[in-house]
């Protein structure tokens, strides 16, 4: 990714400063070194300039700015993408992080979120309405990057993905022109903005369907001792092919954090957790969670009523900014007795305290969409595989990472090789397995948007 940059003069950059609501930020500035860092503490890039956007107008000017010089462009929401694509070395930085408003139609039951929002500021204000819509499972996340994405969380099984919840999106195009994308205006965008990931534009403004959630969920954690890992995966697989859309349970493989309600003995311990949510009618819940919770000899149990806010915040401690972070990913249709066995033996031998393997759940209205009705393609996967090696040290950097590969290579064939755009990480080269079929289409429509490439720190689709 390099580019020659024209070096603007000084009075040019202050004629682009100017016409700023927000800032532009230098690595001259005190606060450019807090300014440049992402939730993936292994990324540390250098951009030359980082602006700070406050509206729409800043990201026009900024856009036209970067064309004029020539500056390759990194565009961050959150900044929470693992591969650290919010960040390029001598790239010019548009920062949409500062731009957070959200407003609530609670009669149309649309929220207009803007495009720096996580998922815990659309959640808070969508929830003053008793409305949400499907997001993931780290409130510190943003918006923009997950929507473009896909972006799946524990409704999605029952209102489908965050893309499949997108009404309409404002887009500053690669040449600073403003378009709408939805089912009416710019519909190829529209298609292509619902998965293709940040190929091609900068989503300024989002609009999203809500739909009548809480205040109360049922919802929690179940802790399993790890000599049971392989019983509780078989009943989690079936629990998991027959339970109802408002049904989302996670299987989790690590080492027991020190949770409140686990006694002293088993933190550090391998444990196996399951994080169980019903939707719906709390009474209905306890229903259908019946049978997960009567399974075994749990070492805990804390399924309960809880504030959907609360719930959607429940694993942010665990997922703190800064730590180093590398991830390897691929969807399943089904968990055989094998892929189990392998993840079991894996799990014996962590190479950190902070390391999941983790199984999430998909299908329900997720798999109900069509592979070719968005740019998302995954509709066929049941679940979806994620090594999340987490540590602190960077002497620990070859150790964890290398055993990351090996658990993915060892569980790769049993997988549909599909990965979800957002979890692939820094030095991966997975787009076919990221866009699937749909990267030919999405490869014209870039095409047509962005025929320079202009917008190119991505998961890029590369313009046909
Ligand atoms: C702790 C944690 C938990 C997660 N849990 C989930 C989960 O439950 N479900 C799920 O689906 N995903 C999950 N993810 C993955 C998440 O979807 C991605 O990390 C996503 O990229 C985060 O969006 P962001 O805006 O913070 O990203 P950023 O890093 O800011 O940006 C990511 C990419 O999107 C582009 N981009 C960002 N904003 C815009 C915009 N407005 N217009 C155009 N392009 C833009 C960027 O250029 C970059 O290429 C999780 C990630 C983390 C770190």
């Amino acid at each position: 990714m390099t580019t020659t940059v024209k070096n603007p003069d000084a009075a040019s950059i202050a004629d682009f400063a100017s016409k700023l609501r927000g800032k532009i930020i230098f690595p001259t500035d005190t606060e450019y070194d807090e300014s440049r860092k992402i939730w993936n503490g292994m990324i540390d890039r250098r951009p030359a300039l980082i602006v700070r956007c406050m509206g729409t107008a800043d990201v026009i000017s900024s856009v036209k700015f970067a064309r004029k010089n020539n500056f390759l462009v990194s565009v961050r929401g959150a900044g929470h993408n693992i591969a650290g694509m919010s960040l390029a070395d001598g790239a010019m930085l548009i920062d949409l992080s500062p731009m957070k408003g959200i407003w609530i139609n609670p009669q149309m039951r649309i929220a207009f979120v803007a495009p720096g929002a996580s998922l815990g500021d659309l959640d808070c204000e969508t929830q003053a309405y008793g409305l949400a819509t499907p997001l993931g499972i780290a409130s510190t996340t943003g918006v923009s990057g997950l929507t473009l994405g896909g972006g799946f969380g524990w409704l999605s099984r029952s209102y489908g993905l965050a893309a499949d919840n997108l009404l309409s999106a404002e887009v500053v195009t690669a040449d600073g022109d403003v378009l709408r994308a939805n089912e009416k205006e710019n519909t190829d965008l529209f298609w292509a903005l619902r998965g293709g990931s940040g190929n091609f534009g900068i989503v300024t403004s989002f609009q999203f369907k809500l739909y009548p959630v809480g205040p109360k969920v049922l919802a929690g954690l179940i802790v399993h001792p790890f000599k049971n890992a392989e019983k509780v995966f078989r009943h989690y697989r079936s629990f998991t092919s027959s339970a109802p859309d408002e049904a989302t349970c996670w299987a989790i493989l690590r080492k027991a954090p020190p949770l409140p309600f686990l006694s002293p003995e088993v933190h550090g311990k391998e444990v196996v957790i399951l994080a169980a949510v019903y939707a719906g009618d709390v009474k209905e819940g306890e229903k259908v969670l019946e049978s997960l919770r009567r399974f075994g000899n749990p070492i805990a149990d804390v399924i309960g009523p809880t504030s959907f806010v609360a719930w959607q915040k429940a694993f942010d401690p665990l997922l703190t900014s800064g730590a180093r972070n590398y991830w390897k990913s691929n969807n399943h249709t089904e968990l055989s007795d094998d892929l189990i066995d392998i993840l079991i033996e894996y799990t014996s031998q962590l190479p950190s305290s902070a390391t999941e393997i983790f199984i999430g759940q998909f299908g329900g209205a997720i798999n109900r969409v069509a592979p070719h009705a968005t740019a998302y393609p995954h509709r066929n996967a049941n679940y979806v595989f994620t090594v999340h090696t987490r540590w602190e040290n960077i002497e620990d950097d070859t150790k964890c990472i290398e055993w990351s590969k090996e658990l993915f290579d060892a569980t790769s064939a049993y997988s549909t090789g599909g990965v979800y755009v957002n979890f692939i990480s820094e030095g991966e080269n997975r787009i076919a397995a990221a866009f699937g079929s749909n990267y030919e289409r999405l490869a014209k429509i870039k095409s047509k948007y962005d025929p320079e490439n202009f917008f190119r720190v991505n998961q890029n689709i590369v313009p046909a």
